[in-house]
């Protein structure tokens, strides 16, 4: 028995009188994880990567086994916008294809992850600024299944998402996220995927594998982890302020800000890890982050 729970049983004995009302949450407090979950930002690049048995890939695997077995997932995934914030509530989410001019392999892959609507319902409580809405009809979109697919293969835990409202400001989200503090200590994984440096109109077509970067590309990817290691948050929100280099890397930010989520969530000094850190076809980089 962790001490905390000791002085909350002891003092709680204490009292004499245990009610019912006290017995509830002293049962609700034990049954929390002491531990918090880590989360993670996941830089998902392709969507071949969701089949490709690569170094990408692999690290998603190897990181599936690093981190506690969540007892769920909840993904904010850059493929996800909408005007208000959603979460996906169905008890069985389908597996959303929504990519192009990829081969029939990828189309065919099924993740099948249960949902858990009453892990949604939850999550949907925990939100104080905005309505939550429960969604039936998204489901898992490749933001989310090419890295979990890797990372939990045996598709045994929920899988959930919550949507990202593009008509709200970076500020927005970032201040939104603290609301999913509470599922951290209830086993729940919490991830974002995107890309931090993400420009499809820019990508270099004959470097399209390859581990390359252009110079605006890598400068503003070691920005981003300067600022991110110092924990110095407020310039990652006023990204815009970084100048040309920052509009080349985020030219629309939808695949930015499920980064500000992992931040928004962070408490203070809580460690930071890199990995993935690469650039691919001169405008992406698949740079991952791993807090707690
Ligand atoms: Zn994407």
């Amino acid at each position: 028995m962790k001490r905390r729970q000791f002085i909350q049983i002891s003092s709680t004995v204490i009292l004499g009188s245990m009610s019912l009302k006290a017995l509830h949450s002293l049962s609700e407090k034990l049954d929390e994880q002491d531990v918090m979950m880590p989360m993670l930002f996941v830089g998902h690049g392709s969507p071949m990567n969701g089949i490709e048995d690569n170094a990408f890939s692999r690290r998603w695997r190897q990181m599936g086994r690093e981190i506690p077995e969540p007892k769920a997932v909840l993904c904010v995934s850059a493929h996800w916008l909408t005007r208000g914030t959603h979460v996906t509530a169905m008890e069985a989410p389908p597996t959303i294809h929504d990519f192009g001019g990829f081969p029939k392999q990828l189309f065919e892959v099924e993740y099948p992850a249960p949902g858990d609507p009453a892990l949604a319902r939850e999550t949907a409580g925990l939100f104080t600024q905005t309505e939550v809405g429960l969604d039936h009809d998204w489901g898992l979109d490749h933001g989310t299944w090419t890295v979990i697919r890797h990372m939990y293969p045996e598709a045994n835990i929920p899988a959930l998402q919550l949507s990202i409202d593009y008509h709200k400001p970076a500020q927005y989200h970032y201040e939104l996220a603290r609301a999913l503090s509470a599922l951290r200590k209830k086993g729940v994984l919490i991830i974002g995927s995107g890309n931090m440096v993400h420009n499809l109109r820019m990508v270099a077509w004959d470097k399209i594998d390859t581990p390359f970067g252009f110079d605006w590309a890598l400068e503003m990817n070691e920005a981003f982890k300067s600022h991110i290691a110092d924990g110095n948050h407020q310039p990652l929100i006023d990204y815009q302020s970084f100048g040309k280099a920052a509009q080349l890397a985020i030219p629309t930010p939808d695949h930015y800000y499920p980064l500000l989520y992992i931040l928004g969530l962070q408490d203070k000094g809580e460690a930071v890890s890199f990995f993935n850190d690469t650039p691919m076809a001169g405008s992406l980089t698949m740079t991952s982050v791993r807090v707690g």
